[in-house]
């Protein structure tokens, strides 16, 4: 594939919100907003509104996606989910690693690791998260910080394992908090976990990768995030949650 031919993938996290009811009616009123893109709509929805959300984007071009799985098949984990089980109602993608299940839930670079191995033998699409601290941003660690986490998520994986693996980079102090990133910035991130990925996997693998740039992004600052060399689209969560804002976001070229 010929340099930055690589698709745009604009991936909703809906976070703990939305009952299934407005599951579907936020699915009906985005399919038609989004009909003419080319460009990947995802939506990472909770549990509970998974098997409702397959349903309702049946026949648009909408995909869904879980925001967390385990590693174990089956077995004595009460209230977990295997990628099994979220593959055989049709899940395609699943967000490992987000920095608030790192925060809240004892989440690792060990476990994100497993999370995303266990995934891929699934056929199910891991969307890894990764990023840096404020502290971390200002101690100078970002590129260490970023390029590790990338490293220890991908460990033991294929080159055909990592290009069906999205990495989102997620500066914790931009979620959230309206604060975003600068494109500039942001763009010299994704180059390091590029670059990380090349000096793992070699060139060919590091071109394809799909990697996406999250953190307080909305319709105003999404072109220009975009328009830059090595962001590939977004991880969206607080724009996500209102079919306008979204909707204008996937359409950012239109
Ligand atoms: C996120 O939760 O992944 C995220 C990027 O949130 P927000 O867009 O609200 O900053």
């Amino acid at each position: 594939m010929p340099k930055n031919m690589r698709r745009k993938v604009i991936a909703g996290n809906w976070k703990m919100n939305m009952l299934p009811n407005e599951a579907i009616e936020f699915i009906s009123r985005l399919e038609n907003e989004v009909k003419d893109t080319k460009n990947e709509v995802i939506l990472c929805v909770p549990y509970i509104d998974l098997f409702y959300s397959l349903l309702a984007v049946q026949k648009t071009n909408i995909h869904v996606g879980a925001q967390n799985v385990f590693y174990e098949e089956s077995g004595a984990y009460t209230g977990e989910i295997s990628p099994k089980m979220l593959k055989c109602i049709n899940v395609e993608y699943v967000i490992i690693g987000h920095s608030e299940r790192r925060q809240y839930f004892a989440e690792t670079d060990e476990t994100v690791n497993l999370k995303v191995k266990a995934s891929l033998k699934e056929e199910l699409k891991p969307i890894v998260c990764v990023g840096e601290s404020l502290e971390q941003k200002e101690t100078g660690k970002t590129e260490n910080v970023i390029t590790t986490q990338t490293e220890k998520a991908l460990k033991d994986l294929t080159g055909e394992d990592v290009r069906n693996t999205i990495i989102a980079y997620e500066p914790i102090w931009a979620i959230g908090t309206g604060k975003v990133a600068s494109a500039n910035d942001a763009n010299e991130s994704i180059k390091k976990i590029r670059g990380k990925i090349k000096e793992l996997y070699g060139e060919d693998v590091a071109e394809d990768v799909i990697i996406l740039y999250g953190g307080s992004v909305k319709p105003e600052n999404a072109k220009e995030l975009f328009s830059m060399s090595d962001i590939d689209g977004a991880l969206v969560g607080g724009a996500s949650l209102k079919v306008d804002s979204f909707s204008k976001i996937v359409n950012f070229d239109k």
